[in-house]
């Protein structure tokens, strides 16, 4: 039995659930098919289990790409506040932790609720379990084979997320088709991803698994101030899965336990406070154990400050500034919160996602080289891309 719709969309993530109600409601037959077992498993992963849905301060500066300029239109049709004003529709508790990122207040259970509802009015339809085959493109439509039977469709689009958390059922499908197609992939890689250490470092900084601290992560020109936590394996926290999207192994990559102070600072430390330690001064600005290590770099640490050298003082901040994490690799795509590059958007319109290889063929969301900083910006491409071709499929 071949059954016929309008549209099949590939993918029950946010973009996915998004243009399908998007669609269905402009009165198109929408047919959603995922091969895992639930809907959105992502977004009730997202943001520890309460979704950071969105960032009201998204703007294009917070994403990249290869092609800056593609993700500007989409953005600017679906707001942040656009979303805003459907999770308030329906009553969604929610709450602005870091100024501009929006939690659910209780669990991301209710966002994804939100969007079912909102899959169920519309009157798409939803298949999981589904395994697709093969997708034939023909002249007026597209065949997609599936381990639930045929389907055959005026616009397939693929909304099948990057390749981030293959446990929760991520794949390169979307590649592939794009692959099939003509399309160019740029290349990809885990980010917004733990960093690790070298082996002889490991055991070192592992003995600080759990602290956080405020630091500056800088590489390639890019900075980010917030907090990094160490962990068994290396390092973590905001400002580690920022500075991802810009670092690469084999990069410098730049640490400042200290972003506060300048080495004038310490100067001034001796000569305020000379019959002072340092160790005393340092005890107020990072946690005791980091202290610790520091002490094991500096024995002289807990002397009077008056004691030390200019010598020793430049050679402390240094340290700080400088402080060698001794970066190996990232933890990868087990861990990762998306994926860099992919589906080359120079060949996608950035006005309604359909590929510019093969008619009746659309890209949304993380498949596509667009990858926004942590905070909600994810989401919000999701959704406004989502969106945004839900209105010409
Ligand atoms: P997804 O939401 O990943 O959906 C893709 C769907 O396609 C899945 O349902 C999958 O099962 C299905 N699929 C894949 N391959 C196939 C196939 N071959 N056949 C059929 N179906 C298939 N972003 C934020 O903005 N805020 C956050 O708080 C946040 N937290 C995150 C936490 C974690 C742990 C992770 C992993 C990601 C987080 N993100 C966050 C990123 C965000 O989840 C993604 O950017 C977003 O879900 C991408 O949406 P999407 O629709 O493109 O893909």
């Amino acid at each position: 039995v071949v059954d016929k719709v309008d549209v099949v969309v590939v993918g029950a993530g946010a973009s996915g659930l998004m243009c399908a109600a998007t669609a269905a409601y402009r009165g198109k037959r929408v047919l959603i098919i995922d091969h895992a077992n639930k809907a959105g498993k992502k977004i009730l992963m997202s943001g520890g289990g309460r979704c950071n849905f969105t960032n009201m301060d998204a703007a294009p500066k917070h994403f990249l790409s290869d092609n800056p300029h593609f993700c500007i239109s989409a953005l600017r049709r679906f707001s942040s506040q656009d979303f805003v004003d459907l999770v308030d529709r329906h009553g969604l508790d929610y709450v602005e932790k870091t100024p501009g990122q929006l939690f659910c207040e209780h669990s991301a259970k209710d966002l994804l609720d939100i969007l079912m509802t909102e899959v169920e009015w519309s009157g798409a339809e939803l298949k999981l379990n589904t395994k697709i085959h093969s997708i034939d493109f023909q002249d007026k439509q597209t065949i997609v084979k599936t381990s639930q039977g045929d389907v055959t469709c005026e616009s397939l689009v693929i909304a099948t997320g990057g390749l981030s958390i293959p446990t929760m059922g991520a794949t390169g499908f979307g590649y592939d088709i794009a692959k099939q197609v003509g399309h160019d992939i740029l290349p990809t890689r885990a980010s917004l991803v733990p960093i690790t250490v070298q082996p002889d470092r490991k055991a070192q900084l592992a003995e600080l698994s759990g602290i956080a601290c405020d630091i500056a992560a800088t590489a390639n020109g890019t900075c980010f101030q917030e907090p990094m936590l160490f962990t068994h394996r290396g390092v973590s926290g905001p400002s580690i899965l920022q500075i991802t999207n810009f670092w690469q192994p084999g990069e410098a990559l730049n640490i400042n336990l200290v972003p506060t102070l300048s080495s004038d600072d310490l100067t001034t430390v001796r000569q305020n406070t000379p019959k002072k330690s340092f160790e005393g001064f340092l005890s107020n600005l990072l946690p005791k154990r980091l202290v610790e290590l520091v002490k094991t770099e500096f024995p002289w640490l807990n002397d009077r400050s008056a004691q030390t050298s200019n010598d020793q003082i430049d050679a402390l901040y240094q340290y700080l500034s400088n402080f060698d994490i001794a970066p190996n690799g990232t933890e990868g795509y087990r861990t990762a919160e998306v994926t860099l590059g992919g589906v080359n958007t120079s060949e996608v319109s950035s006005k309604t996602f359909e590929s510019q290889k093969q008619k009746g063929l659309y890209f949304i969301g993380e498949v596509l080289d667009v990858t926004g900083w942590l905070g909600g910006y994810n989401f919000q491409w999701a959704w406004a891309s989502g969106y945004c071709a839900g209105q010409y499929v």
